[in-house]
């Protein structure tokens, strides 16, 4: 074999190598996808689900109703958007059988598309609170170029007050913190949190892994179902990336990878 057959073999041997890898990694991209299925049925199909949520909104009723006023300062209520109103289930769902990874072009289609669905119970919960002296507020880490699609989508599907100053999108941080200090700044009572993430809560657990976020749970125990109400959400969430250090940066490989070695297993004896 001469130098420039043996150049062209190693080329080819290259172009191989790579299409191997990547091969490996959209097989890996599929499997994760394919690990949210089971969760997607129960999200979309059961009744349990459905139970949790109106639950969910039972508890938050009886909270407002039960939260002490204070004088001069009008009750608020602050909700996470996606996975606690709205649900956006279709779209982990389209990446299911598209076999692509989350993206924030095509999470921005999603949003632009305004199909997002009302979690249940949301709607009247949000009703009750605006027509019993409360404020809705909606803080959602979407983007502000997804601001008028947001707010139409919310509009259609009868939750109440959505404006300017109710809903309030990710700025600089997706830390929700300084909006809601600034919430209360402007002399507001808030008396109670709605979200399906501990980030949905205050500041203390973003950005932690999971071991902080459940001390954080264990310190803060007898708020939840008084001032806290989560919802339930097995299809994405800051968990997921609390598996590891640098968890969103992992590969698809490296991720199935985590996720496997963090499993608490019977060791089958
Ligand atoms: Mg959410």
């Amino acid at each position: 074999m001469n130098k420039v057959s043996l150049c062209g073999a190693s080329v080819v041997m290259l172009l191989t190598l790579a299409g191997c890898a990547q091969n490996a990694e959209q097989q890996a991209t599929d499997q994760l996808n394919q690990q949210s299925v089971m969760a997607l049925n129960w999200f979309q199909q059961s009744g349990e689900y459905q139970a949790l949520a109106y639950q969910a909104f039972n508890f938050a009723t009886l909270a407002f109703d039960n939260a002490p006023s204070l004088t001069g300062k009008p009750k608020a209520v602050v909700v996470d958007l996606d996975e606690t109103m709205i649900d956006n289930s279709a779209y982990s769902a389209w990446q299911v059988k598209a076999g692509k990874p989350f993206a924030d072009d095509t999470w921005s289609r999603w949003t632009q598309a305004r199909q997002a669905t009302a979690i249940p119970g949301a709607v009247s919960f949000a009703q009750y609170v605006n027509s019993h002296g409360g404020t809705m507020f909606y803080v959602s880490n979407r983007s502000k170029n997804d601001y008028a699609a947001t707010v139409e989508n919310l509009q259609r599907l009868g939750f109440p007050g959505v404006n300017q100053k109710t809903v309030r999108l990710s700025s600089d941080s997706s830390n929700k913190q300084t909006r809601f200090d600034a919430i209360k700044a402007e002399g507001y009572n808030v008396v109670l949190y709605i979200g399906d993430n501990l980030n949905d809560f205050g500041g203390a657990t973003w950005h932690q892994g999971n071991p902080q976020r459940r001390s954080f749970v264990s310190q803060n125990h007898r708020l939840f179902g008084t001032q806290f109400i989560i919802l339930p959400n097995p299809l994405y969430g800051d968990w997921e990336s609390g598996l590891a250090d640098g968890y969103n940066k992992l590969s698809s490989q490296q991720k199935l990878q985590t996720r496997a070695a963090n499993l608490k297993a019977w060791d089958g004896k």
